[in-house]
C-alpha cells in the first residue's frame, strides 16, 4: 500500500511549478537512488536544473511541506513507507562543476563526486585530497557528513561552503561554521549546500597518485565495495572500533531477511539481493543490541535513516536510545 500521494502533492503546488526547468517525478523510487538499492517512494522528487531554479522553487514552496535533500545515496537507508514531501537530488549539469579557485584551492558543486576532486587536486598537484578518492559520495554529502577516511577528513579541506536555506536565501559557511566533529556537522539541518571551496597543499603528482592507488587497493581488499551497501553502519565509539565490537558480539555475516552483515567488514551493511529497509534496519537494530549486551557498548547510526515505515513494520530503537 503506497504511503506518499506525488501526484497530489504536486497538484498543490500550483501553476508556479511551470516556470521551473528542472524535472519534477511524482513517486520516485528511491531503490534507483540508494546504494542499498532498497527502500519506498520519495513523495516527490525535484532535480533543480541550477542554483536559480533551487532558489525559485524553494520561495513556491509551502512551509509545511517537507523537504529532504540526498546526494548519491551512499550513506541512506530509505524506509519502506517512503519520503513524505519533496526530496532534492541537484542535477549534475547545475552543481558538478569542479574548477580551480586560486593557488592550491579548488571549488567544486556539491553533487561532484568525491573522487573527481580527488583527480582534479592530483592532476594540478594538490596533496590533502587522496583520501575522498575511495569515497563513493558526493561533496553534499561528504560536507554534511564531514567524511573522511585514511587519516584526512572534509574539515581539514574545507575552506568555505555556499548554502541555500528552507525560504531560499543564499549563505556562506566558513569551515568553524559548519561545526564539525567526527562524521557530523552542527550546521543548520534545513541548509542545501551547493559548492564549496577547498584548499590542499603543493605535492609532486607521482606520491599523490601513488596515495590514491593505496587507498584503492586497501578498500578492494577489505570492504565490500562491490555489494550494495551503506557504507559503515555505526559510527566508531570513542576508543573502540565499531566492527571489532560486532564481531565480538558474533554478528559477522548475521543476516535478517535479505539483509547482512558483511563477513568481509563486518561494519558494513549489504543486501544480499531482495533487502527492504524493513530488513536492513532491523538488522542494525539487533546488531546494536547484541553489541550492547556483549561489551555495554551502545553503537550509533552512521547510515542517515530517513522515511516513514510502512504500517505494522515500525522499528523501535532496542534499548530505547536516541542517537541524533
Ligand atoms: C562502499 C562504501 C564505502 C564508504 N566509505 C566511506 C569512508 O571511508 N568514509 C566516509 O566518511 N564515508 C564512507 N562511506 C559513506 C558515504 O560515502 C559518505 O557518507 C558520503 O559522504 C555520503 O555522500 P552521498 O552523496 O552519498 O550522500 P547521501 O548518502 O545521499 O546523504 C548523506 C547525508 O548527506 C546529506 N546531504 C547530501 N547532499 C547534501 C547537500 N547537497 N546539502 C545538504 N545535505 C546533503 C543528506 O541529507 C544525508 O543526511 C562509504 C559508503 C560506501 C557505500
Amino acid at each position: 500500500m503506497k504511503q506518499v500521494d506525488g501526484e497530489k502533492l504536486l497538484a498543490s503546488l500550483g501553476d508556479g511549478v511551470n516556470q521551473l526547468r528542472g524535472r519534477l517525478t511524482p513517486d520516485a523510487p528511491m531503490d534507483r537512488v540508494t546504494w542499498f538499492q532498497a527502500g519506498g517512494l520519495a513523495e516527490l522528487m525535484f532535480h533543480p536544473h541550477d542554483l536559480d531554479d533551487l532558489v525559485t522553487f524553494l520561495k513556491l514552496l509551502p512551509e509545511d511541506v517537507p523537504l529532504t535533500v540526498v546526494g548519491v545515496g551512499s550513506n541512506l537507508l530509505v524506509r519502506d513507507g517512503g519520503i513524505p514531501g519533496v526530496v532534492l537530488r541537484l542535477s549534475a549539469k547545475g552543481f558538478g562543476q569542479v574548477e580551480l579557485a586560486g593557488e592550491n584551492r579548488i571549488r567544486a558543486g556539491a553533487i561532484t563526486p568525491d573522487k573527481h576532486l580527488a583527480a582534479m587536486a592530483m592532476d594540478h598537484n594538490i596533496g590533502g585530497f587522496h583520501f575522498y578518492y575511495g569515497i563513493p559520495g558526493s561533496i553534499g554529502g561528504a560536507l554534511r557528513m564531514n567524511a573522511g577516511a585514511n587519516g584526512g577528513d572534509t574539515s581539514q579541506r574545507l575552506v568555505e561552503v555556499e548554502a541555500v536555506d528552507r525560504k531560499g536565501n543564499i549563505h556562506v559557511l566558513s569551515a568553524a561554521d559548519m561545526g564539525y566533529s567526527y562524521r557530523h556537522s552542527t550546521a543548520p539541518a534545513d541548509l542545501i549546500f551547493t559548492s564549496a571551496v577547498f584548499e590542499g597543499y603543493p605535492e609532486e603528482k607521482a606520491k599523490i597518485r601513488a596515495d590514491m592507488d593505496a587507498v584503492r587497493h586497501h578498500r578492494e581488499t577489505v570492504q565490500p565495495v562491490k555489494e550494495k551497501t551503506g557504507g559503515s553502519t555505526f559510527k566508531n565509539p570513542e576508543g573502540h572500533s565499531a566492527w571489532e565490537l560486532i564481531d565480538e558480539a558474533g554478528c559477522r555475516g548475521l543476516m535478517i531477511g535479505g539483509a547482512q552483515m558483511s563477513s568481509l567488514h563486518c561494519n558494513f551493511m549489504i543486501n544480499i539481493g531482495h533487502a527492504t529497509g524493513y530488513d536492513l534496519e532491523y538488522l542494525g537494530e539487533t546488531v546494536r543490541q547484541r553489541v550492547f549486551e556483549h561489551s555495554g557498548i551502545k553503537l550509533q547510526w552512521e547510515i542517515k535513516r530517513l522515511g516513514i515505515f510502512m504500517p505494522g513494520r515500525e522499528i523501535k530503537p532496542f534499548m530505547g536510545v536516541t542517537e541524533e
